[in-house]
């Protein structure tokens, strides 16, 4: 085995600017990865909420090397391939119903741009050539291509860009709990969804091709999850304009919520959705959009879905993405993300009763977060300047957990941290989450002197 420490790596292959250099990683299994020093870390996020079934699952790895031995490589133009047909029907039954033609990607962005590219090409086959823009909320991640950043609200991400790309209007995230006034929560929920409509009307509703939004919130707003009565008043303001709804579950989709779908915890019928991450849980880049034929038949009657992508449909991404699904099945593991994510949150509340300056703690089955305040009451924010949500990070993989954190939320900026181990998580191993999580949050308010 090679062993090389961090500070003798040429950084040759390296673009990110590493405040910290991370080690080498050797090897993985279960909630666990170890580094080349053989320093074992808790995967406290499942890399980037993708590794939804855990590492080194022996099953997947099997068929995929079942996979290997047959034919890794078809051109789609060429060959069609079993996995990925098998896939496409698993998927289908999977997703709400209607939802049957499945396209293959191999990430989030790919996955999101399909999606805005099928909207526009269906416009164009229907006779609505003046519907082109997609709104879609701030802030949101919804991927780094050009057309995917477009929709993304995170102005660092995009601000660079600018000038090469098409920004598209944005309505505010529902962020409900940082409101201040009289409404209830459903009363909010129905406000946040009406900025919708009122965007619509700004921008004129014969120019409006799309809605996009993330059921359940990612990384950019700390698993941020909306009052009930938004869906439906989305749905509807949809319905009302022409306006295709997308739901964007690269983050929330394949169970990790503890439903197949984010949306699926309102009964959701979006008229597209983007899948990646737990698709094939990171055992090969694999991604989808799911559309109705309704949407699909009249793209295809006039001349072809004009997009694609060489690795679409990967005979071998796809046998990583049959035998991941097998065994969510196999495993029971969306329903133990619900139990699991319950006990999770459950602990993440009673740290927010130690620790005053947790301002809340929000999220479903295993995508959860904590949010850092000053003042409870008003909801204020940290200081910028303490960097707080990235000292959370470094100090929790000091102490062998690794989280995941942003400084996100509404119009204004704020610290919170994300805790989702994959879905096979017990509860031995989440008292060991919340018990580095508890060292660390007393390391963290000794340090800041919150
Ligand atoms: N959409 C959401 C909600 C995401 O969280 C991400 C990535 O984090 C993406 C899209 C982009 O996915 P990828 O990085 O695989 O292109």
């Amino acid at each position: 085995m090679q062993n090389t420490s961090s500070t003798q790596r040429p950084p040759s292959h390296l673009f990110y600017q590493s405040r910290l250099r991370r080690p080498l990683v050797d090897r993985a299994e279960g909630i666990y990865l170890w580094d080349q020093e053989g320093r074992r870390m808790i995967d406290g996020s499942s890399g980037a909420m993708v590794v939804n079934i855990g590492h080194g699952n022996r099953n997947v790895l099997d068929a995929m090397k079942r996979q290997m031995d047959r034919v890794t490589f078809a051109y789609r133009l060429h060959f069609e391939n079993e996995p990925a047909e098998d896939l496409a029907r698993m998927a289908a039954e999977r997703l709400p119903e209607g939802m049957d033609r499945i396209f293959f990607v191999s990430g989030g962005s790919e996955a999101v741009e399909s999606c805005i590219k099928l909207a526009r090409q269906w416009a164009l086959a229907v006779g609505q050539s003046e519907r082109w823009k997609v709104i879609s909320r701030f802030p949101s991640y919804h991927g780094g291509t050009l057309g995917a950043l477009g929709v993304t609200g995170y102005a660092a991400l995009s601000d660079p860009f600018s000038p090469m790309m098409r920004e598209m209007p944005k309505i505010p995230a529902p962020t409900a709990y940082l409101d201040r006034d009289n409404l209830t929560m459903e009363q909010r929920g129905i406000k946040y969804a009406d900025m919708l409509e009122e965007k619509i009307l700004a921008e004129g509703p014969e120019s409006v091709l799309a809605f996009i939004m993330e059921p359940i919130g990612g990384a950019s707003t700390g698993a941020l999850v909306a009052p009930d009565s938004y869906f439906p008043r989305i749905r509807e303001i949809c319905d009302r304009y022409g306006i295709l709804l997308i739901h964007d579950e690269v983050m929330s989709g394949v169970g990790r919520t503890g439903k197949f779908l984010g949306g699926d915890h309102w009964n959701c019928k979006p008229d597209l959705i983007a899948l990646s991450k737990g698709f094939a849980s990171g055992y090969c880049p694999l991604g989808a959009m799911a559309a109705p034929s309704r949407l699909v038949k009249p793209v295809l009657d006039a001349g072809g879905f004009q997009h694609g992508f060489t690795y679409a449909g990967n005979p071998l991404a796809c046998a990583a993405g049959v035998a991941v699904l097998n065994e969510i099945d196999r495993l029971g593991l969306i329903d133990n993300a619900a139990r699991m994510g319950e006990v999770l949150k459950g602990e993440l509340e009673r740290l927010s009763e130690r620790f005053p300056f947790i301002g809340d703690v929000r999220g479903k089955g295993l995508l959860l977060a904590a949010e850092f305040v000053s003042d409870r009451e008003t909801m204020k924010p940290l200081p910028k300047e303490l960097n707080a949500h990235q000292r959370m990070v470094d100090m929790a993989y000091e102490r062998g957990l690794i989280i995941y954190s942003r400084r996100t939320r509404g119009g204004v900026e704020g610290d919170h941290f994300l805790v989702c181990p994959p879905m096979i998580v017990t509860n031995e191993e989440i008292g060991s989450i919340t018990s580095i999580l508890g060292d660390t949050l007393e390391a963290l308010a000794a340090e800041l002197d919150l």
